[in-house]
């Protein structure tokens, strides 16, 4: 019987396809079984407490613990360069998890002035409920994060490259700025895929994924992760993430943990076809900016050059009254959804509308919203490129672009 001995040793391909698999041993099938019990019959006497378990404990209840999820982990923690690997119901549920886990009322947390709404809507109107004081700066200048730094700092938390505006944030050196201060560097990686960048590796403490985009890959299956030292992972439960009760379906772990096995070939399909795509937007004439780290007009593309083994295949443009080309794109649009969520393998589209994300989620003013518009203008399209033909893909854009 084949054992699973996958270390990073083995390349980024192999492990996609084989990292933390292994045959059953009763029947030997070759593809993971799907685990779907609650709960497992125990012939011990095993302690209630979820917060001292290891990799031998025997499994109790599929809320803390289940082959399946298991074996997605494993997998995980091997793409990621990680100890260990909590993987949840969905990105917000591994989000919520580290932010209400780790800080505490009288903390400090630095944010990115704008990234995935929810995790903005925690972070301004939740937290501070909590009495956590919460300062948003612009994450692209790593002085900015700097000059925010206060005594009670206990974490950063950055997303590159960003939503909805693609900006980049360098990760090592916000990794020394946290390590001065004693304080977590937290990097939503969901953009970037394990493809692309492995924040652990480049000093960050934790990172955050919503499987539902690039890991999955294919739009059917909602899923996040935290990743991180076994250390840190430790306080994370101890913070309560198993009774916040965002337990993944071994459904969806194992529906991800097939999408996994195709990320380093789809993502360098959606870098390939995203390319294209982003030189197509930058030629045309109604298209007024384009934002791609793959692009040389990027304002960061040094850093994406430096950061990024793979420039993913996530777009922002702007265009003239972006409102009637919204409207067109979803009367016209033949192969592009227009959908919100991203990473799949179908190319989505949507139009994130400033004036909603500044008050509802962003809550910017003074020079963080002047910026925000600067580059967004009324409403920025977030155009996630699927693995269709490139072809395909600038003609049916090319239709509603007018
Ligand atoms: C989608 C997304 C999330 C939230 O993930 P869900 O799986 O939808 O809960 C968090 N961060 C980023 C960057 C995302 O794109």
């Amino acid at each position: 019987m084949t054992k699973n001995s996958m270390t990073n040793k083995n390349g980024i391909n192999t492990l996609a396809v084989h990292g933390g698999e292994t045959p059953d041993p009763q029947t030997g099938a070759s593809s993971p079984n799907i685990v779907m019990s609650s709960t497992y019959v125990v012939d011990q006497p095993t302690s209630f407490s979820v917060t001292n378990m290891d990799d031998d404990t025997p499994y109790v209840y599929t809320r803390w613990a289940n082959p399946t999820i298991r074996q997605l982990e494993k997998k995980l923690c091997l793409l990621e360069n990680a100890e260990s690997c909590l993987a949840c119901a969905s990105g917000m549920s591994a989000s919520s998890g580290v932010l209400f886990g780790l800080l505490s009322s009288g903390d400090h947390l630095i944010i990115s002035e704008s990234n995935y709404p929810g995790t903005a809507e925690i972070s301004r109107q939740l937290l501070p409920k909590n009495s956590i004081d919460v300062t948003p700066v612009d994450a692209s200048n790593p002085e900015n994060i700097k000059n925010a730094m206060r005594d009670n700092t206990r974490m950063i938390w950055i997303e590159t490259p960003s939503n909805p505006l693609v900006k980049l944030t360098d990760i090592h050196a916000v990794s020394r700025i946290a390590k001065d201060a004693d304080a977590l560097l937290v990097v939503d990686s969901t953009f970037a895929s394990p493809i692309a960048t492995r924040p652990l590796e480049l000093g960050a403490d934790i990172v955050v994924h919503s499987l539902t985009k690039y890991i999955g890959g294919h739009g059917d299956a909602i899923g996040g992760a935290v990743l991180a030292s076994r250390k840190v992972a430790s306080e994370i439960i101890g913070g309560g993430m198993l009774h916040y009760g965002g337990a993944i379906s071994p459904f969806n772990a194992w529906l991800i943990m097939r999408g996994a096995a195709t990320l380093p070939l789809r993502m360098s399909a959606h870098q390939q076809n995203a390319l294209q795509v982003a030189r197509f937007l930058e030629s045309h004439p109604n298209v007024e900016l384009v934002r791609y780290p793959g692009l040389a007009s990027h304002p960061q593309h040094e850093l994406a050059k430096r950061q990024m083994h793979n420039f993913s295949g996530m777009i922002a443009f702007r265009t003239p009254s972006p409102h009637s080309v919204a409207k067109r794109m979803m009367a016209d649009l033949e192969i592009v959804h227009y959908a919100v969520s991203l990473g799949h393998h179908r190319s989505l589209i949507f139009l994130l509308e400033t004036d909603d994300l500044i008050n509802s989620s962003y809550r910017l003013d003074g020079e963080l919203e002047r910026e925000y518009r600067e580059i967004a203008g009324p409403g920025i399209f977030r155009l996630s490129v699927g693995l269709e033909d490139a072809e395909d893909i600038i003609r049916d854009l090319e239709h509603v672009l007018g």
